[in-house]
């Protein structure tokens, strides 16, 4: 086998209660490496046009790379791959934590789980094996005391990834949880967890050794690389304050959402930011399998209606939707929320936003007290933003319509409320609005997985003059594009975003572990096949150009203060920047991969 490669994959079909196991082709692995990569080729061939994903037809990929696992450093990271019951199209979620490392150490490269088990399940992967057991017990419960009670049965060593009370009740943007405080969050992959059944997977990691194509190579690789990570000037930052270190300063150029992306500027943005996390919550750091970087802030809040017990977080996309976007202000509140949000199995970002969303509707009449079951849903109020983020959960009154996302409450709601709702394809915005900082607005209409700021994340190029003009199209096309294909590539290896390496160590990596022997240019072109293998899922499913586009609040409302004041995203400015990005990618006006394009990449014959 390939070096870098455990070399198997585990099949579980639920519905036949049947395990096992098969051979990853070395073919497939160099084509599409692992993670992202190996996930969308394998959900690609195996699922067909119009699958529902909340059937058993659906699956649910659980995909190691080539590196995870290994001495580079932030090698914990993993993906989880599914079609999204949210936005009906390719899902894929870039976890860390210690799962990922444990299910290849257990042997197994990727997780492929089919069909629908007839009462609640778990599976147990340990020693090379898998085991489906039973989960009766375990159902109803949250994602902290599900973990805790398959750890005290299957030993401190076992490590889980589970769905709460939100996977349960298949709420469309229910997350996985995993080892407590990480999430596979966007795009419901916990939904799918709940549709078939299966409340949790364990795994242990055993004796399974990585090889590598070239061990002395690969281990100098390691070393360079974690030189590099040492000696960045931003991560004493990032180890310090986390990913909340954000805050300030989007808020200060005018991008931070806030009450449902009216405007960018949060006038109690510093009772929210990384600094204050840090004065008031932090009580330790923690970190990933093999990271040194440490960004998990774990935070403490010791008493009152907002106690926390433990969480690490909340990060800054949780602050961003949960806090200034639904107009709370306070640290607390938004940790207490984001900890209700892991346990009972919810994503923040889609959960805040949906809030956010009825809290607009609630205000301009088009939700009444009576919907809200007398909660005053009110801007600010953080109160009721945590009654409902326990109504979502549970689908209880108002919070089973949010439940379904703002697309779809939007069209239940309607009376110009699909205005305001913040979405691309179905999926919920994040921390950053694009208003101001044009590149996120292709970014997010051209992801592969609807509104995402991971797979071309512009932010801070734009903020800090690296894409200039400030305020322009100009070069956004193709900065996207490279990206992209770039960020595709770190997602299959897997590696962590937030590894603050070039290209180059990236490819040094990949070729000591494996043997492959690429080119910097062989690499991103392996990155651009795989973003290319999504968009052809996306297209097959029905997604055209029309899909790639933004919310009417981006592209009609100004932003109405701060340095952005004025600045919107027209459609007419859109259009040039996917004019431009199509033809960049080879695609063609409707944003359809052309035959020319998919040869050169070895997606067709
Ligand atoms: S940087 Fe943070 S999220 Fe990434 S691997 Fe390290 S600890 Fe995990």
């Amino acid at each position: 086998m390939l070096g870098g490669y455990i070399g198997k994959i585990l099949r579980v079909d639920l519905t036949e209660r049947r395990i096992s196991t098969e051979k990853l082709d070395a073919e497939i692995a160099k084509k599409f490496i692992g993670g992202k990569g190996l996930g969308a080729k394998i959900l690609y061939d195996s699922l067909k046009l119009g699958t529902d994903p909340l059937s058993p037809e659906n699956i649910l990929i659980f995909a190691s790379g080539p590196l995870t696992a290994t001495l580079a450093p932030t090698s914990a990271r993993w993906a989880v791959v599914t079609k999204s019951p949210l936005t009906n199209i390719f899902l894929d979620c870039q976890v860390g934590g210690y799962f990922g490392a444990a299910m290849k150490l257990a042997g197994f490269d990727c997780i492929i789980i089919e069909g629908k088990a007839d009462s609640p399940v778990y599976l147990w992967v340990h020693d090379g094996n898998a085991e489906i057991l039973k989960a009766g017990d375990l159902w109803g419960k949250g994602c902290f005391e599900t973990e805790d009670t398959l750890k005290k049965r299957l030993g401190e060593s076992a490590h889980v990834a589970s769905i709460g009370p939100a996977g349960e009740n298949l709420v469309r943007y229910a997350c996985i949880s995993v080892d407590k405080y990480r999430q596979a969050g966007r795009g419901g992959a916990g939904a799918v967890m709940g549709s078939k059944n299966l409340k949790a997977v364990a795994v242990r990691s055993a004796s399974y050794k990585i090889e590598y194509a070239d061990p002395e190579g690969f281990r100098e690789a390691a070393k360079k690389a974690l030189k590099v990570i040492r000696e960045n000037s931003f991560i004493p930052l990032r180890r310090k304050y986390g990913t909340p270190i954000w805050v300030a300063p989007v808020n200060k150029a005018a991008l931070l959402p806030t009450r449902n992306f009216r405007t960018g500027v949060f006038e109690k943005a510093e009772n929210i930011s990384g600094e204050t996390m840090r004065d008031k919550i932090v009580v330790k750091d923690g970190t990933c399998y093999n990271c040194i970087i440490q960004c998990w802030k774990y935070t403490h809040v010791e008493s009152g209606k907002y106690r926390v017990d433990e969480l690490a977080g909340p990060e800054y996309e949780s602050i961003a939707l949960l806090g200034s976007d639904c107009g709370v202000g306070s640290i607390e509140a938004v940790a207490h929320a984001s900890m209700l949000c892991d346990d009972l199995g919810l994503d923040t970002i889609s959960t805040g936003n949906s809030i956010a969303f009825a809290m607009e509707c609630y205000e301009r009449g088009l939700l009444t007290a009576e919907d809200t079951d007398g909660l005053e849903l009110k801007f600010g109020n953080a109160d009721a933003e945590i009654e409902m983020v326990k109504k979502i959960a549970y689908r209880k009154g108002l919070g089973n319509l949010l439940a379904e996302g703002v697309q779809r409450a939007s069209k239940k709601i309607g009376d110009g409320s699909e205005r305001f709702a913040m979405h691309v394809k179905g999926l919920e915005i994040p921390g950053y609005d694009p208003r101001g900082a044009f590149g996120m607005a292709l970014a997010y209409a051209t992801s592969d997985r609807g509104a995402c700021h991971q797979r071309a994340w512009t932010v801070r190029a734009e903020i800090e003059g690296k894409l200039e003009p400030r305020f322009s199209t100009k070069g956004r096309a193709r900065f996207v594009k490279e990206t992209q294909d770039e960020r595709a590539m770190c997602f299959s290896l897997v590696l962590c975003d937030f590894a603050p390496l070039e290209v180059k160590h990236f490819v040094e990596l990949l070729n000591k572990a494996t043997g492959f022997n690429f080119t910097v240019e062989d690499y991103l072109k392996t990155g651009e096949r795989i973003w290319n293998l999504t968009r052809l899922f996306n297209v097959r499913e029905g997604i055209t150009r029309e899909d790639d586009t933004l919310p009417p609040r981006f592209m009609e409302e100004p932003l109405p203060e701060g340095v952005t004041k004025g600045q919107v995203v027209t459609k007419e400015m859109l259009d040039e920047m996917l004019d431009e990005y199509y033809a960049l990618r080879g695609w063609d006006k409707n944003g359809v991969p052309t035959e020319e394009k998919l040869k050169e990449l070895g997606l067709c014959s």
